[in-house]
Formats: C-alpha cells, structure tokens, sequence
C-alpha cells in the first residue's frame, strides 16, 4: 500500500490542476487517471486537452482562416486564387497541439512532484482505493483526503447509437478524414454548434436538429435571435423543434427520421454527429464503497464546498452539479486542495463565464433579461452595437453587440452579454469587473484604449445611464 496526503482521481482540468496546487502546498499527492492516446500511451488532460476544448477549438481557428480566404479577406483588398484545404494536415496539426499539451501535463506533475499513475482508480473504502494499472498489474494507494474529478461523457440516445464511423459524437467529429458533403448533427447546443462551424466552414453542408423549440436558452434572447439568424446565413441549416425518432447508418450515408410541426420528415447525410449533452461520469470507481452519494443524473452529491459529506472526499468539476466547463472544473480544484492545506478558499459560482466559439463568438457572466424579469428583479439595460465601433469597422467584424444589465437601484452589475468577434477575450473585463462588485457607472468611468473592441463594453456601460456617446 502506497501512503499519501492526496490521491487525485482523474486528471481533467480539474483533477490535474487539484494535483498541482495540493503538491505546491506541501501534500504528497498522487494523480490517477485513465486516459490513453491512440497508441495506448497515458494521456493526462482529461475531455478538455484530448477530445474537447483544445482540438475543437483548433480546428475552429483551422476553419476560421480558411473560411476568411473567401469571406472577409476580399473585404481588405486581398484576394488569392483558390483556397484549398489539406484536412490531414489540418488534423495532424491538431494531434501535435493535444500531444503537447498532453505531455506538458507529465512534465508539470514531475516538476511539482505529483506522483502518477496510469489506470482506472476505485474505491475500497473512503480513504484507499486500487488502481487497475493500464501497464496491467494493480497498485493500492491510500490517503486520508481523496478528490474525485472523473469527469463527464457524451450522452448516448437510442435513436442514433454511435457507431464510430457513419454516427458518431464529439470525437469522431474532431477526426474526419474527409470533408463530409453534408452533415447532421443532433443537438443545436455548444458542442452542435461549434463542430457545426468547423465543418460548415469547409464546404460541408450542415443541418442541425435541435429538439428545443428555443434557440440557446441560458443566452440573452436578442443575442441567441441575431445568432441564429447569422448562423443561418453562414450556411447552417438550424432546424428548431425536432423529434428525431431514427437513425440508419448504411456503408455510404445515413438516413435520419424526425418530427416537427409540420410532420415527419427524412434527412440523408454522409456523416452524422450526436451532439445531445454530457452527463456526470463514475464508471469503475465504485462510489458506494466510500459512502459516497450519486444523484439521479449520475452525480457525485457535494455541498458549495465541493466536499462529499464523507470525511475527507471531495469531488470537482464535470461530475459534480454545474455547468461542464473546464475554468469550473479548475478552480473547483483549487480551491479544494487549499481547503484540504487549511486555507480558506471560495468560488462564486454565480460568476463562471460561458464562451461558444462560433464566429462571432457569444460570451456571458452573470444573468440574462429573462432571468432577471422572471426573478422580479428591476434592471437597466445598455447595449452598444459593434457595427458602431472604430476598431470593427477597421477589421469588417462589425456582427453583433454588447449589452450590460445593472440593478436599477444600486447600478451593481448583474450581467454582460456579449456577441462579437473576441467575445471570448472580451467578457474577461466583465467577470473581472462582477468579481470586484463594480457598478455600470464604474465600467463607464473606467479609461478604454482606443481604438477597441473593448470600447464596445465602455459604450455599452455608458448606454445604461443612456449617455453613449457613438450611437
Ligand atoms: P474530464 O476532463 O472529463 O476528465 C476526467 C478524467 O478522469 C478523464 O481523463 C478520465 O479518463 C478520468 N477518469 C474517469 N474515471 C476514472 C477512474 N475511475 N480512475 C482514473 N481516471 C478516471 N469547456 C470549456 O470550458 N471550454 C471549452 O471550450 C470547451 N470545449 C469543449 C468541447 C468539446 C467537444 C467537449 C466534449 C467539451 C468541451 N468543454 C469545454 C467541456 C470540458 O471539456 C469539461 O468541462 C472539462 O474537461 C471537465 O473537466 P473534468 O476534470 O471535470 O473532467
Ligand atoms: P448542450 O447541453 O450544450 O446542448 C445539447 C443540445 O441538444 C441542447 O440544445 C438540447 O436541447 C439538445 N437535445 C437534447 N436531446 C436532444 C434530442 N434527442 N434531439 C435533438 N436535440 C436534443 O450539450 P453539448 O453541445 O453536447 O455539450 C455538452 C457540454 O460540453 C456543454 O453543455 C458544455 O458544458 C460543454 N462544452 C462547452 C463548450 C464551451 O465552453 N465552449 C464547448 C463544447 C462543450
């Protein structure tokens, strides 16, 4: 038996990131985690480096420079004769990015002395549990404080079960070897969405089926209704209100039956992605050995401390309750390995932004205008149009706006709502700016470089007290 201060159980944003801050603090700490590449080798970086943030997002920018040879480029005079597109290079350059990240991760475990072990951790009890090495063979490991970050995996339906090649989920979209010709994706959310682009913008045709008669619930309502518009234009066919009732994978295509309004209806695609939500994962790790409560929807029950109720486990990011998103995920981490050191650590988890990297991209913190009419509460509301800004018409990215809600009473900030070229840089001034208790008029009186696209955020405060100045 191998004795440490902390064994971490997954080694996702949040379970490495947890190993790291408990070694910094002086706690021999061991990370265990299950991930292996494609040639079977340990893989440390949980969803978000190996089939989730990372990849997609680079194959975002991949797409997002090609699409721009033909769309905005021309707009700056510049012209080339015809783009082409090398999707194994586009992937290969992908797979290098995973790998190091990936292998950074071991070199971060070695330089903080995290000690790691390749394989599926379970409980024996709530302070030991036994390690299936992926090496083969078993190591038993105990501690007195155990964090669980074992993270998330897609949701499967029955109506379109994966089968890795015609039908598949977020992996098997970062990985097609080809372009298909025409796409479907089920689920017009983050994952829908953004894999939709990537694809689209390479010539596929893409049509999204979304079950939901609303587009983008948690967004700001103008937002997610100018998003969809402009998405449409750009060529995803977003189709609202569908019940996709089957799915037939043949050798060449696939044939998906659904329902709307108007009836049913068949779509024939080459490829077709399940993009329908994540949910908690505990497989293998047997829980109940430890004491440890699991919800209905497969989570790790914890209270606003992350802590289990079982003396010393905690359990962080997607396999807990919240949003599944790898900034939750890390600082989750954090703040318990400084609780376990005896530190007092907090989260405001009102404050966790949401970025969906289309282009535009949308980003918000904080609450939206429905929300706060459904909670009572009396607001104002400022909004600046980028088509307005200096700096987006000097780039010709003048899409889409910010908006700004504060307390009507107190001028606190209660939400910054942003779609725009950069919206995922941008909305990092207003969780700063929430997270130090700022009022609109703080944001107005604050000096902006010009030209920016950040003056769009310093308008939009001013908007609130119905002073800007550009509009
Ligand atoms: P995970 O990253 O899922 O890691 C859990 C780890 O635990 C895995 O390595 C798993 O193998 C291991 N494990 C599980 N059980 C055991 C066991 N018993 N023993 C040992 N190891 C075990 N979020 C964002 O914030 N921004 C984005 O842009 C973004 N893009 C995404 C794109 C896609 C396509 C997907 C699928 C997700 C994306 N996410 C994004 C979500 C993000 O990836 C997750 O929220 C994040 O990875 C959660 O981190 P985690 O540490 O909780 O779990
Ligand atoms: P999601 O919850 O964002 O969207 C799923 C969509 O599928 C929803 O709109 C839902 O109404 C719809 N849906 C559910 N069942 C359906 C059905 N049977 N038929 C048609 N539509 C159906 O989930 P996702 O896109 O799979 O992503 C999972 C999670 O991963 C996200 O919620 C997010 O937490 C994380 N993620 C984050 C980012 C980011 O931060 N940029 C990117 C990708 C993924």
């Amino acid at each position: 038996m191998k004795e440490f201060d902390v064994i971490v159980i997954g080694a996702g944003p949040g379970g490495y990131v947890a190993a790291i801050r408990c070694a910094q603090l002086g706690l021999s700490t061991a990370c265990v985690d299950a991930w292996l590449d494609a040639a079977g080798k340990p893989s440390p970086g949980g969803t978000c480096l190996n089939v989730g943030c990372i990849p997609s997002k680079a194959l975002l920018d991949s797409s997002h420079h090609y699409h721009n040879l033909s769309h905005l480029l021309p707009q700056h005079g510049i012209s080339t004769s015809e783009a082409r597109i090398d999707v194994a290079a586009m992937l290969a350059r992908k797979d290098k990015i995973v790998k190091q990240l990936t292998r950074g991760i071991t070199g971060l475990f070695k330089k903080n002395k995290v000690t790691a072990f390749s394989g599926t951790a379970s409980f024996r009890d709530p302070h030991s549990v036994e390690v299936a090495l992926s090496a083969g063979g078993s190591e038993s490991l105990s501690a007195h404080n155990i964090i669980v970050a074992t993270g998330s995996v897609p949701v499967d339906i029955p109506v379109a079960k994966i089968d890795g090649d015609r039908i598949v989920d977020n992996t098997g979209a970062l990985a097609f070897s080809n372009i298909p010709k025409r796409l479907g994706v089920i689920g017009a959310g983050v994952i829908g969405l953004e894999l939709g682009s990537v694809w689209s913008r390479l010539g596929a045709e893409v049509t999204v089926l979304e079950a939901m008669p609303e587009f983008l619930p948690p967004a700001d309502r103008t937002i997610a209704r100018d998003a969809l518009k402009l998405f449409a234009r750009q060529g995803l066919d977003i189709r609202m209100g569908c019940k996709v009732t089957a799915s037939k994978a043949t050798r060449k295509s696939v044939s998906v039956s659904y329902e709307d309004a108007d009836g049913a209806h068949k779509l024939e695609v080459d490829k077709l992605v399940v993009a329908v939500g994540r949910r908690a994962f505990c497989g293998g790790l047997n829980p109940e050995a430890a004491g440890l409560k699991v919800d209905d929807r497969g989570r790790i029950e914890v209270d606003s401390q992350c802590a289990t109720g079982v003396d010393g486990i905690y359990a962080v990011g997607d396999c807990v309750s919240g949003p599944m998103l790898a900034h939750k995920a890390s600082e989750e981490g954090v703040a318990v390995a400084e609780r376990i050191a005896g530190q007092a650590a907090h989260i405001d988890h009102s404050l966790i932004p949401w970025v969906i990297y289309t282009h535009p991209e949308i980003a918000w913190v904080g609450r939206a205008e429905h929300q706060l009419k459904s909670a009572g509460i009396d607001y104002h509301a400022g909004s600046f149009p980028f088509l307005a800004s200096g700096r987006a018409q000097g780039a010709a990215e003048t899409a889409g706006m910010v908006k700004i809600l504060a307390d009507a009473k107190t001028d606190a900030i209660l939400g910054v709502h942003i779609f725009g070229a950069q919206a995922s840089e941008l909305i990092a001034e207003a969780v700063t700016a929430m997270t130090l208790s700022a009022s609109s008029e703080d944001l107005a009186r604050t000096v902006h470089a010009h030209p920016t696209l950040a003056e769009a955020i310093h308008e939009a405060a001013l908007a609130v007290d119905k002073r800007t100045i550009h509009l």
